[in-house]
């Protein structure tokens, strides 16, 4: 398994790393700073040295096995079992996912409607509610950029099965229900705004998201409105 050091750190932008396997065009590290897709978010792309070779990390995902894997341009060098290398992600294309991520839980917390999807990318990002109420965007954007101004702490804590077990409350609180069965789960708090499971790159407060705009709203069915957001900076 790969040490996941963007769960702990978020603002990491580099590490160095242990080559554990090679496999094809990826690679698979003892631990990284690179978030792999999921939850909505692309998975991170950026740079691999070692020595005086360097290539492009293209993507990241999972593999069979849960661990991560670094997916290498086409037909680049490939470093050795074993070899120890740097990591350095593009921070800019990662920071707009972490603005962006944060900013879908805010409009989770004006629009306390049912979340069917959702999608994030650097230059647009997306949430589908199960409503079937139009969506007056002049007062969403609004109170969303409020949100954003209010500064609210983000952080992130685990806790155990057991725990929310024993605080049927904190469950209730919850905008989405936490998985079970894991022994544990990661809860992401906006202070005063937002509790949820959530495993993806947040920023650590809210005001880091800037100006924030919404953009098309889009009818998919009789019950999903598909609601699009920008950053404008
Ligand atoms: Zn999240």
């Amino acid at each position: 398994m790969t040490d996941e050091l963007f769960r702990k750190d978020s603002y990491l932008r580099e590490c160095d790393a242990a080559v554990v396997a090679v496999e094809g065009q990826s690679v698979a590290l003892d631990q990284t700073v690179f978030y792999p897709l999921g939850g909505g978010q692309p998975g991170d792309s950026g740079s691999l040295t070692w020595g005086s070779r360097s290539t492009r990390i293209v993507d990241t995902r999972y593999g069979d096995s849960g661990e991560i894997l670094h997916f290498l341009e086409d037909d680049s060098p490939l470093p050795p079992l074993g070899e120890i290398v740097h990591l350095e992600l593009d921070w800019d294309r990662r920071y707009r996912h972490m603005r962006m991520h944060t900013a879908m839980h805010l409009l989770g917390a004006v629009l306390k409607y049912g979340v069917t999807g959702g999608n994030i990318s650097a230059d647009k990002s997306r949430l589908d509610f199960d409503m079937e109420d139009s969506v007056d965007k002049e007062a969403v954007g609004a109170a969303l950029q409020a949100l954003v101004e209010e500064d609210h702490p983000v952080s992130c804590r685990w806790i155990s099965d057991a725990e929310l077990d024993a605080n049927p409350e904190l469950v209730r609180t919850m905008s989405v229900q936490p998985p079970r069965g894991k022994g544990e789960v990661r809860l992401l708090e906006i202070e005063g705004v937002d509790l949820q499971p959530c495993g993806g790159t947040h920023l650590k407060s809210t005001a880091e998201v800037g100006k924030v705009r919404i953009g098309k709203v889009e009818k998919k069915g009789r019950r999903n409105r598909r609601v699009n957001i920008h950053l404008d900076d």
